[in-house]
């Protein structure tokens, strides 16, 4: 086909790129000016910058005008460790003008530094500045978050090599409150394929919602037999299998993991035998299987990862494992449920990161009241999990770099905050602190 084209579509084409825009280098400072000024919260900023006209859509889907963006800036707090300063930037700038009119779009860049790492968030921002007695104000503004790039996009951005820890539930105990934190479990992906260490309630969607295709499920730990972390035991490989999964499941755990695998397949063997007639799907059975991990010791090694347990303490489990995964670039430590144990410090010697479950013992009395028939609960709590300065005095005594609290007890209390969480770790360990939260990914 002749590829030259139409002199009326080659003028059609001109008439659609963007006019220049003169004002471009003056909108460029304007609102470089702001977002220096945003970044503290400075008010003479937000004054010049918005029309009295303006309407504001804000990404949190709030519609406001002039008045209350101001009275919002007066009153926002001042920044502590706990809610730090954001810093915002932009990325992108794109400036259309027609006359005194201009929109500008751009890509909102926030930056927040706590608790030793740093977080960011992208928003798309489009803004109509109009220019009257001779100044430009901000007439119209709309803000919509970008979501996080997901665990595939970022495998495509490094070419799939280095190994990621992605936090996919971080609530510990079975209970499921429908509302901020999920049911334990973590994600570590090396050179690309997935292990899975714990799978409580939730896992399969967890994930989904990391961007990890359920049919590139390979490998499942269990670090002990409570439902908090292994409820999906048969459920996640199912549920890849409901997918389209193809390719062999392996689970690891302590003893009774394959007698549990089989009882969950005798749960479902209506539903396998007849999707295999009917739809021609593989044998679920066939392709999943499970390995009891009977002492502590290496569990697995491949090219990629060698996967090693320790038995810590986790009364009144007989088999509770952590596990280490040494790949090539990244040494991680999942503690599973313990209490202080010195078995812990020992595997984790020496590690990049060590993802420990954690306590709060002020906490113990609010979570009590939210659980009825749980008598000696409080008992249980004290012997079997470790509080934050235990926490700390292990990620010493091992010498990791990173610590990340996970599996919090109670997760879901909001009114615990993360520096309380962090406080009793910092104590005795001079390393970075992570405040884990659910699909987040430790740099
Ligand atoms: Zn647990
Ligand atoms: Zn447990």
């Amino acid at each position: 086909m002749h590829l030259a084209l139409s002199p009326v579509l080659s003028l059609a084409l001109a008439l659609a790129a963007p006019a220049p825009a003169p004002a471009a280098a003056e909108l460029t400072r304007l609102l470089k000016a702001f977002l220096s000024g945003a970044s503290r919260n400075d008010l003479a900023a937000h004054e010049r910058f918005w029309a009295e006209d303006v309407i504001y859509t804000g990404s949190n889907g709030r519609r406001r005008g002039k008045a209350e963006i101001l009275a919002d800036v007066r009153s926002a707090p001042a920044p502590t460790p706990e809610a730090p300063a954001t810093i915002f930037t932009a990325e992108d700038i794109r400036i259309q003008q027609y006359g005194s009119t201009a929109i500008v779009a751009f890509r909102l860049v926030g930056t927040t530094t706590k608790a030793g790492t740093v977080e960011t968030a992208n928003y798309l921002n489009t803004g109509t500045f109009l220019r009257r007695d001779g100044r430009w104000q901000v007439a119209s503004w709309q803000a919509t978050r970008m979501p996080a790039p997901t665990v595939e996009a970022r495998k495509e951005m490094d070419g799939g090599t280095r190994t990621r820890l992605v936090l996919l539930g971080t609530k510990g105990g079975p209970r499921v409150d429908g509302g901020g934190r999920h049911n334990p479990s973590t994600l570590l992906i090396v050179n690309g394929t997935p292990y899975v260490v714990d799978c409580g309630y939730g896992t399969s969607y967890q994930m989904m919602a990391a961007g990890v295709p359920l049919t590139s499920l390979r490998y499942v730990f269990v670090t002990h037999h409570h439902a908090d972390h292994d409820l999906e035991l048969g459920l996640l490989p199912y549920n890849a299998w409901a997918a389209g999964l193809g390719t062999p499941v392996d689970a690891y755990g302590p003893p009774g993991t394959e007698a549990m695998l089989q009882t969950f397949f005798r749960y479902v063997q209506t539903d396998v035998d007849t999707r295999i007639v009917d739809e021609g799907r593989p044998d679920l059975r066939a392709l999943a299987s499970a390995h009891d991990v009977t002492a502590p010791g290496v569990v697995l090694r491949n090219a990629d990862v060698t996967v090693t347990a320790a038995r810590v303490r986790h009364p009144m489990i007989e088999h509770a494992y952590a596990y280490r995964f040494d790949a090539r670039d990244r040494s991680v430590v999942i503690s599973g449920d313990t209490a202080f144990s010195p078995e812990l410090v020992e595997l984790a010697r020496g590690a990049d990161v060590l993802v420990h479950e954690v306590l709060y013992v002020p906490g113990i009395d609010g979570l009590i009241s939210r659980v009825p028939h749980a008598t000696r609960l409080r008992e249980h709590l004290l012997a079997a999990h470790t509080s934050p300065e235990d926490v700390g005095r292990v990620a010493a005594a091992a010498g990791v770099k990173t610590v990340v609290l996970s599996h919090f007890v109670p997760g879901d209390d909001p009114s615990i905050t993360d520096e309380q969480w962090a406080e009793g770790v910092r104590r005795h360990f001079k390393g970075t602190v992570v405040v884990g939260r659910d699909l987040m990914e430790v740099p």
